[in-house]
């Protein structure tokens, strides 16, 4: 990173997303649950092909945290519903039953 102020500063978001002097970026806009949206909550590897984290397909909004989501493990078995779950940062620590009894998601992280 440069140590000089960026020439190009004052385009820095009006109208640029990303400076190619400098490297800044613009931040991403906050994501906000809506119906059909996937994010990903816990689950048994037992029931998900080895893999504790499984992608959930939201079904309904209550909160900008709080929603519920039909959970789709990577098997042939049904999916489960999940209601009132809470958005949290991470569920890659989640270990054991509370990978089932868990009420929480997250988002996929961005690639
Ligand atoms: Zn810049």
């Amino acid at each position: 990173m440069p140590t000089e102020p960026c020439p190009n500063a004052e385009f820095h978001g009006k109208p640029h997303r990303y400076c190619q002097y400098c490297d800044w970026m613009e931040a991403p806009a906050a994501q906000m649950p809506s119906v059909g949206r996937v994010v990903f909550v816990g689950c048994d590897p037992a029931y998900n092909n080895g893999s504790k984290i499984a992608p959930a397909v939201i079904t309904r909004v209550w909160s900008d945290v709080c929603i519920n989501a039909r959970v789709l493990p990577d098997c042939a078995g049904p999916s489960e519903q999940r209601t009132s779950i809470t958005h949290v940062d991470t569920v890659d620590d989640l270990e054991g039953d509370d990978l089932n009894r868990t009420y929480r998601w997250t988002w996929p992280p961005r690639v």
